[in-house]
């Protein structure tokens, strides 16, 4: 039986010309994943309202589904409105909440889009409407009764939307290495936070989620988010770090081989990355899904005609 991926790259959007994000990623990454066969595509499910709100203030939720934000609230986003967005940015939260609940089966669970980490209570910033990651941690806590969450990420920007929105919740740890000279610049506080020098390179980065990675253990997580943005790449034009894709497989690795010795269900989503040009950063995105699929291997193995144990 192979893995299942939830995708939202159907639901397109459509940016100015000269826009800075590349939207087209998304797609580029299922086509390459697909290319393997070693994975099931399922178009990603919309979040719903119950699940946004238990994380999102109820106005901020109701005037971006209505289209009636501010232009200034619309301008931090980074993204024109448009329904579009809205049908895009439910079905990349609702991608997390169904990649979430397939950690318990597969091991891991993938969705490719995601890792909104800039998104707070109450507006959105930097490409992130809503923050996937805090609303699939707050269904899983609702509907499993989970009592301690990881957040590892490793995206080049500091995940200070997480950060903030979990500040004051001793059940969800949060960590963050960014690059310290990057978005966002003013930072919020992660209950670990890992700032790395500008050119930080692959040595220097591993050594600091080798020393890291223990504290997040003795929280003893029953679950782990991992943000596997890809924008330390030294192609990416707004990353300013110099990792190789070597480097972050090897940081792929270290961080699933980690969560299946465990036995921690980890969920994936995509996070950043903005390479020159862009097939740099959609081979890294790709890796870190093919990288899961083979660390649990011999899990997705044993799963049969549905029936699945769970961890
Ligand atoms: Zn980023």
């Amino acid at each position: 039986m192979q893995p299942r991926l939830h995708y939202c790259d159907h639901y397109g959007i459509a940016l100015p010309e000269g826009h800075k994000f590349p939207m087209e990623k998304y797609r580029m990454v299922r086509d390459q994943l697909a290319v393997s066969g070693r994975f099931r595509f399922e178009c990603a499910p919309f979040a719903t309202q119950q699940q946004l709100l238990r994380v999102h203030d109820r106005d901020y939720v109701h005037h971006f589904l209505q289209g009636s934000l501010s232009a200034q609230a619309i301008r931090r986003i980074g993204f024109p409105w448009s329904p579009a967005l809205v049908q895009r940015t439910l079905a990349s939260v609702g991608g997390a909440v169904a990649a979430a609940e397939d950690a318990f089966t597969q091991g891991f669970g993938g969705n490719l889009a995601g890792g909104t980490h800039h998104a707070f209570v109450s507006e959105g910033s930097g490409f992130c409407v809503f923050n996937d990651i805090a609303v699939a941690i707050e269904h899983l806590k609702a509907t499993r009764g989970l009592r301690r969450v990881a957040v590892v990420d490793l995206d080049v920007h500091q995940g200070d939307g997480t950060a903030s929105i979990y500040e004051d919740d001793p059940g969800v740890l949060t960590f963050s290495m960014h690059g310290a000279h990057n978005f966002p610049f003013r930072k919020q506080r992660s209950k670990l936070d890992v700032p790395l020098p500008n050119g930080t390179e692959d040595d220097a980065f591993l050594d600091a989620l080798y020393t890291s990675m223990p504290q997040v253990l003795a929280f003893e997580p029953e679950l782990i988010f991992f943000q596997a943005g890809v924008d330390g790449l030294r192609e990416d034009k707004l990353g300013k770090l110099a990792l190789t894709p070597q480097g972050l497989q090897q940081r792929n690795h270290f961080v699933l081989q980690t969560c299946r010795r465990l036995a921690i269900p980890v969920v994936i989503c995509m996070g950043g990355g903005y390479s020159l040009p862009i097939h740099h950063s959609v081979q890294a995105h790709a890796q870190v899904f093919l990288d899961a699929a083979a660390v649990f291997q011999e899990r997705i193995a044993t799963m049969r005609n549905g029936t699945v144990g769970t961890l």
